[in-house]
């Protein structure tokens, strides 16, 4: 999994209520396999985080229930400190909630312990983060099969290989699977973190504020392979605090305060054609 995904782990504050009404793992396995076609991706009922950092309390979210249908591509706004994060570390499974639930693909997994949590994350979700966190002294195509490795599900190195080329395909990048980090641009790069983002074929693609370290033609670039994805069925998150980039989305939910404040289709639908490895900048 991406380095950074774990961070939020670490500041999970323990809510002596989880016990109670913890998900037996193996009810989730069964859950899992059930096909679950007209499941929501994501459901939320009114979910509420709250950090403790001593006396004082930080209520981050408060009460957000939001259901994102397969084949959406939601962007959620809103400045900083309005959730945002907190958000996506618990659609994401890499934090849970302190009350309210969430289903993700139908399945409960808000009171799901970190174990049961990393399991579903890596079967189900694909992140994409502001930093692109490659490997600064491995290829493109090893950075993208690293999830791979990691999961150890038996396949072949030459399998791996397989579908790593296909996910830089996908972004565009064929032809520089031996290319490290450094010789390729800021997009291409993010673009690699996107097919590693792939490999899994995960459900739901999240990415927190993709395109923060992008100047603005870099950010097309990047916003383009996320309409493909999109527009091949790919469910896609995606949190910005920038408008033009949410305008790429279909659907903007805006948060304030911890709650959502405005959910609308996006007007103005940005539309960009196909990208090509050429796209540097
Ligand atoms: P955004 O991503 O929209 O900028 P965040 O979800 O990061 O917002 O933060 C929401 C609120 O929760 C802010 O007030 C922030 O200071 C607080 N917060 C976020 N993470 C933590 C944490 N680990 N401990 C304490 N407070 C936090
Ligand atoms: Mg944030």
């Amino acid at each position: 999994m991406v380095a950074g995904a774990v961070a939020s782990e670490d500041v999970a504050v323990s809510d002596p209520r989880r016990g109670s009404d913890a998900v037996s793992f193996e009810a989730a396995r069964i859950e899992r396999v059930r096909p679950a076609t007209s499941e929501p991706v994501i459901r939320t009922e009114d979910l509420a985080r709250i950090y403790k950092m001593g006396e004082v309390e930080v209520r981050a979210l408060d009460g957000v229930s939001l259901v994102v249908a397969p084949g959406e591509f939601v962007a959620i706004m809103g400045s900083s400190g309005s959730g945002k994060s907190t958000f996506m570390n618990i659609i994401g499974c890499l934090d849970r909630p302190t009350a309210g639930r969430y289903f993700l693909d139908g399945v409960d997994v808000s009171g799901l312990d970190r174990d049961q949590r990393a399991e579903i994350r890596n079967g189900k979700i694909g992140f994409v983060f502001q930093s692109f966190n490659l490997l600064a002294r491995t290829s493109a195509l090893e950075n993208v099969e690293l999830p791979l490795i990691y999961a150890s599900g038996g396949q072949s190195a030459k399998d791996r290989a397989e579908r790593a080329r296909r996910c830089l395909a996908e972004v565009g990048l064929a032809g520089r699977e031996n290319h490290l980090p450094s010789q390729l641009s800021g997009g291409q790069q993010q673009r690699v973190a996107i097919a590693r983002a792939l490999i899994n074929d995960p459900k739901l693609m999240l990415a927190d504020e993709p395109t923060g370290n992008l100047d603005s033609k870099t950010s097309e670039e990047v916003m383009a392979v996320f309409q493909r994805l999109n527009d091949g069925g790919k469910t896609v998150v995606l949190i910005t605090h920038e408008t033009d980039i949410a305008e790429y989305a279909r659907r903007i939910v805006v948060f304030r305060d911890g709650r959502v404040v405005e959910d609308r289709p996006s007007e103005q639908r940005r539309a960009i054609g196909a990208v090509s490895a050429g796209a540097t900048s």
